[in-house]
């Protein structure tokens, strides 16, 4: 088969004249009967890399994605422009299953979508085995790994599964984030050959990136919605309860918002999700319940009220902005005090220790892209294993402030650090060196250290900022999960000797906000 019909269907199936980059080499790799990864970011175009093969294949292709709520609009979507397709989910009761089944097997379908989760069970693999599977496409593809930051257990049923089906279909595995070691887990498991990997890169070139440090979250909000009247966009907040309490402040202010959250009933989050993908209302405010798969193009901004858990979170939730390739913003409103609600919901989950210490190192990540001064994108692509050059939009690359000599500073913090033998945290090392008398401090006799009291005068927050600051600037490296200690790295070696100074750029003064003016 070859990509003449591929182009074929792009044009009269889907109305599109060229291909977005990857979609011809992902497609390449499918018609040619190879089991492929695609690495694309949101918005990138994944879904018409199998959904093209599907049209071309004799038989059936299915499509795993854990989105349950999202697999009927899909469907529809694609019956709409004359593709067969359907879906089987939990939503549906067992006369009804058994009926798409029969219909599946007389051929009226050419895609069937699934959640993982039906792989779960022996007695609907049988009822697929019958069935004439080309091609296995798998959504969300980072799901299958433990190293990623939604691992699904169902995921990891896929490759039995396939196993069991005597058509053994090939494999398409679909993902928008995906580190190094993410990627090799899901070829890994799903066999698929490196060489068949085509990985698009992570940069969203029309998402311009801003971290806000320190602001009054209410009045950023309304006066940035006040600037933007009119666009669409998401707010996320981390709990149900702010959620809640940022829809009521817009609404009194007369903006169009609705909420999004796992403790609405049903109906309600259907209503919602609705209202907004057709422009009824024109904010969303939502916990990360909200958001994957959602497919609505032009939204203009996705503003973070709080600190998320994951640079992966992150980016993925930031990256729901601007899937129609026009401008738009990604913006974090940061403070230190929002990590805290991050480090509760590790503590609270199940997780096993292993994963919560890695969790917490996660959270770290995180804190470091809020706190460094280099570029944001560059921060992000790194992070994902991708060198680029700094992207001239995000804030810190148009940060325009005066950077001060902050090397004396710096080299208290660090030797602080060293004499401390690299046992204590960032708490810890900002009390000695501002002189703290509190319990800890004197039982350990710390304040027998040499470098005690050496920043007396400076507040103990200030120093804690400017340790946030070396450790995401890479002079301190943080070690551990949950109780993370601090080490000088030997960037922050040199500083120590006098090789490197160190320039930051201080926060400007915060205006003291009115009080809210209803
Ligand atoms: P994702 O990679 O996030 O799954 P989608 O497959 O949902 O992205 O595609 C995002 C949007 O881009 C959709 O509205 C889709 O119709 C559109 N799109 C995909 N491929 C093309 C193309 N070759 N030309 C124009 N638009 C495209
Ligand atoms: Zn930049």
């Amino acid at each position: 088969m070859d990509l003449t019909a591929a182009q074929h269907v792009l044009k009269q199936v889907f109305g599109y004249d060229a291909f977005r980059p990857g979609q011809q080499a992902v497609i390449e790799h499918v018609l040619a009967g190879e089991n492929s990864l695609a690495i694309m970011p949101t918005g990138g175009g994944k879904s018409l890399c199998y959904q093209i093969p599907a049209m071309l294949f004799d038989g059936i292709t299915v499509v795993v994605s854990p989105l349950i709520s999202l697999m009927k609009d899909q469907v529809d979507a694609l019956n709409d422009s004359g593709i067969p397709a359907t879906f089987i989910n939990s939503s549906l009761e067992w006369p009804d299953i058994q009926e798409r089944l029969a219909a599946l097997h007389n051929g009226e379908y050419k895609l069937l979508y699934i959640a993982p989760e039906r792989l779960d069970s022996a007695a609907f693999i049988q009822s697929l085995a019958s069935l004439p599977i080309d091609l296995l496409a798998v959504d969300e593809a980072h799901c299958i790994s433990q190293w990623g930051h939604d691992f699904r257990p169902s995921y990891l049923a896929l490759s039995t599964a396939i196993e069991q089906l005597p058509t053994h279909p090939q494999v398409l595995a679909l993902t928008a984030t995906a580190t190094e070691q993410v990627a090799t887990d899901i070829r890994q498991q799903l066999r698929i050959d490196a060489a068949n990997e085509v990985n698009t890169g992570f940069a969203r070139d029309n998402l311009n990136l801003t971290v806000v440090k320190d602001q009054d979250t209410d009045r950023y909000i309304l006066d940035y919605l006040k600037v933007n009247a009119g666009e669409a966009g998401i707010i996320y907040a981390s709990t149900r309860k702010e959620v809640d309490r940022v829809t009521k402040l817009l609404q009194r202010h007369h903006i169009d918002v609705a909420p999004y959250h796992a403790g609405l009933a049903e109906e309600v989050r259907r209503q919602n999700q609705e209202d907004f993908l057709y422009d009824r209302v024109q904010v969303m405010v939502a916990t990360n319940a909200f958001g994957m798969g959602i497919d609505k193009s032009n939204v203009r901004f996705v503003i973070h009220a709080q600190v998320p858990g994951t640079l992966e979170a992150y980016y993925q939730e930031a990256g729901r902005a601007g899937r129609d390739g026009l401008p738009s913003e990604a913006i974090l409103l940061y403070r230190a005090s929002d990590l805290q609600i991050q480090r509760f919901f590790i503590d609270q989950s199940e997780m096993d220790e292993e994963h919560r210490q890695r969790a917490y190192r996660k959270l770290q990540v995180m804190n470091r892209y809020a706190n460094t001064q280099g570029c944001l994108q560059q921060f992000i692509l790194h992070y994902f294993g991708e060198e680029s050059a700094p992207c001239g939009r995000c804030s810190n690359c148009l940060d325009d402030r005066e950077a001060q000599d902050v090397t004396t500073d710096a080299q208290k913090i660090l030797s602080c650090v060293i004499r401390l033998r690299s046992r204590y945290g960032k708490a810890v090392v900002a009390q000695v060196l501002t002189g703290a008398h509190n319990q800890r401090v004197l039982e350990q006799h710390l304040d027998d250290v040499a470098t005690y009291g050496i920043m007396r005068g400076q507040r103990q927050k200030a120093v804690g900022e400017l340790i946030d600051f070396l450790t995401a600037a890479g002079y301190l490296a943080s070690v551990g999960g949950q109780y993370p200690t601090l080490k000088v790295t030997a960037a922050g070696g040199a500083v120590l000797k006098g090789e490197t100074q160190v320039f930051r750029k201080m926060a400007r003064q915060v205006k003291r906000l009115a009080p809210e003016d209803d």
